[in-house]
């Protein structure tokens, strides 16, 4: 059973049904040129009292999803753990902050949550083929979960991902297309092979269910801790994860399971920074010279910095710039702290942490959840031993 009701436009506001379209809002979508955010991103509405009605019955995630959970492939994504790294805790002292381990996704990523989804529809739609564009994790999500649903997945990679990334890609026997230029570049590329090609389209904030996938994470935060956390701490390349966070905790308001939102802290590469200034300033500009370790969190346009800087907005949220160098110090720290190796872009939140603490943004006492992303094994090279 789906309480799916219709996607609504987060630019006009105008309403459709499920099948009536698939990415951007159709009307808005024309005032959209390369090279910007998304204009006309879709976002799920329910039938909230129904939800409510079974949630009281028995909570759990799928109750919020958009499609019916027969649909999805056979291999499991998500239900990852949540749990307090005591050492960390007690060296901090931060008694409160927990940690949500999304690594361990069956690709290593939470991009998982969002592959799982868009699989589902090209299952439920009986469509045999799924392009994305990726700066490495999209990409060997996609390709594991369409492995596992007998999908072809067609993937578009700038020449620079890890290595790693780029053999998960060719271990599930995806179809690789290596963009010379940037992760901005594959997401064009992928744009114009959809248009022209009999498949589904999985780019992120431009299909709508990759937010509603990447939702779940944080309707499981909520479940696991039983509460609504002060602060959640969120890699932030694109605004996906980010906007799914919000709309989990939005959709738990609207169906009246709880009352207040947690707050969002996005943390961004100092070069990859165009969600940041977007929020400091009001207005939006590109990232000059997007290029950092943190290779998941590279991002010149973020299709979904509208979203994103309104979800900061919403939850009285913020967000920070840190340096290659704070993440890769930081990602040993981690490692040697709490037994988990986290890939760069992940491996920011926890120098994101500190800033916000410096700045007294978050209180040693607040309940806190850092979202790891991703496993450091996918990127050992970035390693500074
Ligand atoms: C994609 C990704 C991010 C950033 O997510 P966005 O939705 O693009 O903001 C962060 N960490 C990891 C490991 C990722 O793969
Ligand atoms: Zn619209």
């Amino acid at each position: 059973m789906s309480f799916f009701q219709n996607w609504r436009c987060t630019n006009c506001g105008n309403e459709y049904e499920l099948d009536e379209v698939h990415y951007l809002c159709p009307q808005c979508s024309k005032k959209w040129i390369g090279g910007e955010p998304l204009i006309g991103v879709l976002e799920a509405l329910f039938d909230y009292p129904a939800i409510k009605q079974e949630w009281d019955k028995q909570p759990y995630p799928g109750l919020f999803s958009v499609l019916e959970e027969k649909f999805y492939p056979s291999l499991p994504v998500g239900n990852t753990p949540l749990f307090r790294p005591e050492r960390l805790n007690k060296n901090l002292n931060l008694p409160n902050l927990f940690i949500k381990n999304d690594a361990l996704n069956p690709s290593g990523s939470l991009k998982d949550r969002a592959s799982q989804l868009v699989v589902a529809d090209a299952i439920r739609l009986g469509i045999d083929k799924i392009v994305c564009a990726s700066t490495g994790n999209a990409a060997s999500s996609l390709a594991s979960i369409c492995a596992a649903a007998g999908k072809e997945a067609i993937i578009f990679v700038p020449k620079s991902i890890p290595e790693a990334k780029l053999i998960q890609i060719k271990v599930h026997k995806a179809k690789l297309y290596t963009v010379s230029g940037t992760y901005d570049d594959a997401f064009n590329s992928a744009l114009a092979y959809s248009a022209n090609n009999d498949c589904l389209n999985r780019n992120t904030a431009f299909n709508p269910l990759t937010i509603e996938g990447k939702k779940s994470a944080g309707i499981e935060i909520f479940l696991q801790l039983n509460d609504v956390p002060d602060w959640i701490i969120i890699p932030v390349g694109d605004g996906v994860i980010l906007g799914g966070i919000y709309k989990a905790f939005k959709d738990l308001k609207s169906a009246g399971i709880i009352e207040k939102l947690p707050k969002l802290l996005s943390v961004q590469a100092e070069s990859s920074d165009a969600i940041t200034s977007y929020w400091e300033t009001g207005s939006y500009h590109n990232a000059n010279h997007p290029y950092t370790i943190a290779d998941s969190i590279s991002v010149k346009t973020p299709a979904n910095a509208h979203w994103a800087v309104n979800a900061l907005y919403q939850t009285q949220g913020k967000s920070v710039r840190v340096s290659d160098e704070e993440i890769l110090s930081d990602q040993k720290y981690l490692a040697q702290m709490t037994g988990i190796f986290a890939e760069p872009s992940s491996a920011a939140v926890f120098s994101g942490l500190k800033k916000a603490l410096t700045q007294k943004w978050i209180k040693p006492e607040d309940k806190i959840v850092l979202l790891i992303t991703g496993t450091g094994l996918k990127d050992i090279n970035a390693v500074r031993l």
